[in-house]
């Protein structure tokens, strides 16, 4: 894939420049060790023709709570780094994109902090997906990190090589996807993505604590909320899961995407009459629309 071209324009430390010719430090902490923090974010095209970025507040926030966690300095505001990524998305002609924003440590080949911070902000074409297809899950040899090894509420990036390896493995095996356990073998999340599982018109996700807590994940709770759906966070084991009426992972980039099978075993519910299905359909109505009180680009 293509995430870029001889124009494309990032965002870098307060410019706008040219990815093709932006230059980064080979002695930096962060290739090194993994010590960046980043956000996945979506825009989207309204039903009037507008360009949204979802939930753009709520993505800053937790790329600034990233850093922190990381004792990274970070100086920026939800506002301006707003205003910055409507701005390539202008200036690369984008409604529908993937946008990236990645905060990096300096050239430093020790593990001492650093007095500052650098940010990079891209983003490229990525349309509407609410797949169809479904999924096909298997439970992954490889557990999420410990969490008291890491910041597992962080998004950052050295934990990202948990979820290539769990992901490479699933696809090895002709799967479509990991599901990764927690250190005590409880069901946590996918390399990129919470679950959700349904059972008797009830659904259940794993609670904070061990995973990731996905912006995608409190909005489908939003929209169980609007649709009268109970849902419980509590621990799961997978043998409880393959018991499930359905299952479906959510996620920025995943959105909301049903499960065909979980370690070989079908669900028995059609996904066209699961929960996960209204809730799919709800999710699209709500990145596409024009929300009061959202920031948007005409
Ligand atoms: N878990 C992990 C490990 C992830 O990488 C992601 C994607 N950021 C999620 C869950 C879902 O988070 P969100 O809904 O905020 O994209």
């Amino acid at each position: 894939m293509a995430y870029y071209h001889n124009n494309t324009i990032i965002y870098l430390n307060g410019a706008y420049v040219k990815a093709a010719e932006a230059t980064t430090d080979f002695f930096g902490q962060s290739l090194h060790y993994g010590y960046a923090v980043f956000e996945g974010i979506r825009s989207y095209q309204t039903a009037s023709g507008e360009t949204k970025i979802f939930k753009a507040t709520e993505h800053y926030e937790r790329l600034k709570q990233s850093a922190l966690a990381l004792n990274m300095p970070y100086h920026w505001e939800p506002d301006e780094l707003i205003e910055a990524t409507y701005e390539i998305l202008s200036q690369n002609n984008l409604q529908n994109a993937y946008i990236r924003p990645v905060v990096y440590a300096p050239a430093n080949m020790s593990f001492n902090p650093n007095n500052e911070s650098y940010i990079m902000i891209a983003a490229w074409e990525m349309g509407l997906f609410l797949g169809e297809k479904l999924l096909r899950v298997m439970t992954s040899s490889f557990q999420r990190p410990n969490p008291k090894g890491f910041r597992i509420e962080a998004k950052a990036s050295g934990h990202y090589v948990n979820s290539i390896l769990a992901s490479q493995e699933a696809k090895a095996k002709g799967f479509d996807e990991a599901l990764l356990t927690d250190m005590n073998g409880y069901v946590a999340e996918g390399p990129g993505a919470n679950v959700f599982f349904e059972k008797n018109g009830k659904l259940y996700t794993p609670p904070t604590g061990n995973i990731l807590p996905g912006i995608t994940r409190a909005t489908v709770m939003e929209i169980c909320k609007e649709l009268n759906v109970p849902v419980e966070e509590r621990l799961f084991t997978t043998d409880e899961l393959k018991q499930a009426d359905s299952a479906f992972f959510c996620g920025t980039a995943a959105e909301v995407i049903g499960w065909q099978s979980f370690d070989e075993v079908t669900f028995p519910a059609k996904w066209e009459n699961t929960i996960g299905r209204s809730i799919q359909q709800a999710y699209k109505n709500r990145v596409t629309e024009a929300a009061k009180g959202e920031l948007i680009k005409k």
